[in-house]
């Protein structure tokens, strides 16, 4: 049996985050455990935006938060050779009357309540800024100039790096078959490769979360979700300088990028296609979906009518009923701390659910309230549904 003082199951951006905060906190004997490699599971699949917009206010704190960490990486980490591959492009977010305007307004109130810089735009600002679209229908823009995106999979191994150098064990390739339970209490993992102990598990497990449902019995609302990402070349760069863009005027509520200076990234911010079962293999992305995203595409970037595909990937999403994650202690299993469910948005929340799930772990008090997180608001009514209804933007 090997002894640890605590043990993290996943090694994507999430478990790699609370391993390092971990260690950084005092507790070095931790140990994390993965399937794969290090970033291999969601987190290589990542669109990589961040941003501080949202219209669920605990969430533009964990944003804002981790922003800070992903501003000075290599300084956070005390490794001068990280790098968060970050972009600062700017955010803009654009709504035509309707639906989501409300929504639209009251966020960039609370970002602006907590301090973040928004500004609100006409429509020749914005197109200054994204000339290669057309504003002509918004009736408001929000714009974010600290935001733009960064790489997920940079970040995750820079996390595991900073945690080696502290001390962390990180194995790859050990699956973890159960917990190991003593008078309703968490002690351990059963695993491919033995039975490692600690007294506290925190499972960063994303997609593959439902596996606590068949440890535990508890039942754990997270489904996993197919997402499909296109990178089109069109006749105009999609430059660096360029922001992000998101458009709520869009019926699949798009969000498009620089993908390497030059190509778009875009992908819809809706409802994807649910999965039985965790399955993380790459999907087939119907012509029809091609068709339809490149028509909405066209009808924001005339220029791009005549755009190809470049490349183009499948990733899945962990989504909860309100499409916000569950973090913190599990009740009702003492020893075990959660953190899934992140529905698309994980990867701008990381840093700073990394370090608030490591301090729930050593029974610390959070430097975020993470109590509206619980699992316990499925049961109690309690739901994080962010006003722009269902999909990543929360
Ligand atoms: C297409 C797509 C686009 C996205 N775009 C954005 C974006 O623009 N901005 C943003 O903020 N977020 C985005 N996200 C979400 C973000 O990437 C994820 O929330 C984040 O990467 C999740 O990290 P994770 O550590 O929870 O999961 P993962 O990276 O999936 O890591 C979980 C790990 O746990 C391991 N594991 C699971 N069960 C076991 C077990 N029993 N034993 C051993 N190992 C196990 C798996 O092998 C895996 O490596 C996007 C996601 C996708 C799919």
């Amino acid at each position: 049996m090997r002894s640890f003082d605590a043990i993290v199951v996943g090694a994507g951006v999430i478990g790699t985050s609370v391993a390092y905060h971990l260690a950084r906190l005092g507790c070095t004997k931790v140990l994390v455990l993965n399937r794969t490699q290090i970033g291999a599971g969601t987190t290589s699949q990542s669109s990589g935006i961040l941003r501080t917009h949202y219209s669920v206010i605990e969430n533009v704190r964990l944003a804002q938060a981790s922003w800070r960490v992903f501003n000075d990486f290599a300084n956070y980490l005390g490794d001068e050779e990280a790098s968060a591959g970050m972009v600062k492009s700017g955010y803009l977010i654009a709504a035509p009357d309707g639906a989501k305007l409300d929504a639209l307004r009251s966020a960039l109130d609370a970002q602006r309540a907590l301090g973040i810089e928004v500004r609100e735009l006409d429509a020749q600002q914005a197109s200054s800024l994204l000339p290669i679209a057309r504003f002509d229908d918004a009736a408001l823009i929000g714009y974010e100039p600290e935001a733009g995106f960064a790489d997920a999979y940079l970040v995750a191994t820079g996390f595991a790096r900073a945690a080696r150098r502290l001390g962390v064990k990180i194995m790859e390739g050990v699956e973890v078959n159960s917990l190991r339970m003593e008078e309703g209490r968490v002690v351990g993992v059963e695993t491919s490769q033995g039975d490692f102990s600690a007294p506290v598990v925190v499972s960063a497990q994303n997609i593959w979360a439902k596996d606590i449902e068949r440890w535990t019995g508890i039942e754990q609302p997270v489904k996993a979700e197919r997402h499909a990402v296109l990178a089109l070349e069109g006749p105009q760069p999609y430059t660096f300088q360029m922001p992000v863009y998101k458009d709520l005027g869009s019926p699949g509520m798009l969000y498009c990028r620089s993908y390497g200076g030059n190509q778009m990234l875009v992908s819809e911010g809706i409802v994807g296609d649910k999965l039985d079962s965790p399955d993380n293999e790459q999907g087939d992305i119907s012509m029809d979906y091609m068709v339809e995203v490149g028509a909405q595409v066209a009808d924001r970037f005339p220029s791009y009518e005549t755009a190809g595909v470049a490349s183009s990937w499948t990733g899945a999403y962990d989504v909860t009923p309100d499409w916000n994650p569950v973090l913190g202690r599990l009740q009702d299993v003492p020893g075990l701390v959660v953190g899934y469910g992140f529905s698309g948005h994980g990867f701008k929340l990381s840093p700073a659910v990394g370090l608030v799930l490591a301090q729930s772990a050593l029974g610390l008090q959070t430097e975020i309230d993470i109590t509206p997180y619980a699992l316990e608001r499925f049961r109690n009514g309690g739901l994080l549904t962010g006003k722009y209804g269902l999909g990543a933007v929360s």
